[in-house]
């Protein structure tokens, strides 16, 4: 049942609530916090309480300085882990400009405006999220280190794995704060766990995205861990991904699904999958956001490398898993979690949308005696670093419409700013490598 304005006020009263924060994402994917007390919650879901946006990364602007925040009561909750007396709970909101419209640089808004697209298609867009992190130890001074907790591997139950506890409390947590999560596991690295999202309507999941991150982190402290959602942090393992299980349901049913066509798959499917295929490059940037996040994107790894569907291999962009009927889904393996969950949403369906609308069609699924996978590479590879990545995106007018102007602008100039400090550096691989044969 969703939450209205006065049943927050009524919750906010019978808990005790002394502070709520106001939450939005800005468009690197951080979770931003503006607190306020409980005195100002009514002028807040009025949607009055007003911020400088120059303080805020991925928010600053030239003009339009003061920015809104519209808190959405359907994401009102309180955080368990706070006293009962003075409580504190937490709002998710949109940011708006003074006029009250959408604020350009709003995460949140792009993906509604794509989600409004498809829903004129009548479709529903429902997504599942597995989302994979480490547990590292912290130092005297409370600093990350890449110390792992345990030396446990897939799936292990072992007594030695101070993460077990962790993260049982974590999937607890989430609970309580209304997010379903289906399962857990350790993973394959020393350290590494996964959470899995059940599917639910993709703003929801976003959402809980946002939430999940923040969370795992806060419980993560609470055990004397550091939560790391660093793509590749240990050169030795595999990195950490973020699978999206994508579904588009019309008319109560399954869209996906076609018991009499290839592979029971739907036209749409085909369809949704060519779309995905073709804006691959570009969607990369956005579900790959870092320069580290390449490093992950390797061979060698369970992670994928080419702009590919398939249904088993696990180097291809796209997996099709064997459910079918109601749990036909395409899973986009290529996401980490350090993609800010609204835009990577947002610009997968409207990749897939585009297919729906030009009626793609993509190539055979990669089966399993494929060509090599360096010669994939070369001829369907998907970016290999972020400068890769960034020019596929300056070059995709589908996927810079789905982020809108102000966001597309922005994260370019950011994202080549980074990639130029990274370039200007020196590594020790390097230095390894070259200085004494050259
Ligand atoms: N860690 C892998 C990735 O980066 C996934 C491995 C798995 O889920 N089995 O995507
Ligand atoms: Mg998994
Ligand atoms: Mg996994």
């Amino acid at each position: 049942p969703t939450l209205t304005s006065e049943d927050v006020l009524h919750k906010a009263r019978e808990y005790n609530v002394k502070f709520i924060r106001l939450q939005f994402t800005d468009i690197f994917g951080v979770l931003k916090n503006i607190a306020i007390t409980v005195e100002e919650l009514p002028r807040a879901l009025e949607g009055r309480v007003m911020f400088d946006s120059s303080v805020i990364e991925g928010f600053v602007q030239n003009r339009e300085s003061d920015i809104y925040l519209l808190p959405d009561p359907a994401t009102f909750v309180i955080f368990p882990w706070r006293p009962r007396e003075g409580a504190v709970a937490r709002l998710i909101c949109d940011v708006l400009t003074p006029q009250g419209e959408p604020y350009g640089a709003c995460s949140r808004a792009a993906l509604k405006r794509v989600l409004a697209r498809a829903k004129e298609m009548d479709l529903e867009f429902r997504v599942g999220a597995q989302i994979e992190f480490f547990l590292f130890h912290t130092d005297a001074q409370g600093k990350p280190t890449v110390i792992t907790h345990d030396r446990a591997g897939y799936c292990d139950l072992t007594p030695v794995d101070l993460g077990e506890n962790a993260r049982r409390d974590m999937v607890l947590t989430l609970q309580e704060m209304g997010l379903d999560v289906s399962s857990s596991h350790h993973e394959i690295a020393p350290g590494q766990h996964e959470i899995f999202l059940k599917e639910d309507d993709a703003l929801t999941v976003a959402d809980s995205i946002a939430t999940f991150k923040f969370v795992v982190r806060t419980i993560a402290q609470r055990h004397g861990l550091h939560a790391s959602f660093m793509p590749r942090p240990l050169a030795r393992y595999n990195g950490s991904g973020m699978h999206l299980h994508q579904f588009l349901w019309r008319d109560g049913e399954n869209a996906f699904y076609d018991p009499a066509g290839e592979h029971q798959l739907s036209e749409l499917a085909y369809r949704y999958i060519a779309g995905l295929i073709t804006h691959a490059g570009a969607l990369t940037a956005i579900t790959n956001p870092l320069v580290n996040s390449y490093k992950r994107l390797i061979p060698t790894d369970l992670a994928p490398v080419l702009a590919a569907w398939s249904e088993e291999n696990r180097s291809t962009m796209i997996r099709v898993p064997a459910q079918r009927q109601e749990g036909t889904r395409i899973v986009l393996r290529s996401p980490d979690p350090t993609a800010n969950p609204y835009l990577a949403l947002a610009a997968s369906l409207a990749a897939g949308l585009d297919g729906i609308e030009h009626g793609l069609v993509p190539g055979a699924p990669l089966s399993e005696n494929h060509a090599p996978v360096r010669e994939l590479i070369r001829r369907i590879g998907l970016p290999r670093h972020l400068a890769d990545a960034l020019r596929a995106l300056a070059g995709d007018a589908v996927i810079q419409n789905a982020l809108g102007r102000e966001i597309t602008a922005r994260f370019l100039e950011a994202k080549e700013d980074e990639w130029e400090r990274y370039q200007a550096e020196v590594h020790q691989w390097e230095l390894d490598e070259y200085l004494t044969n050259f």
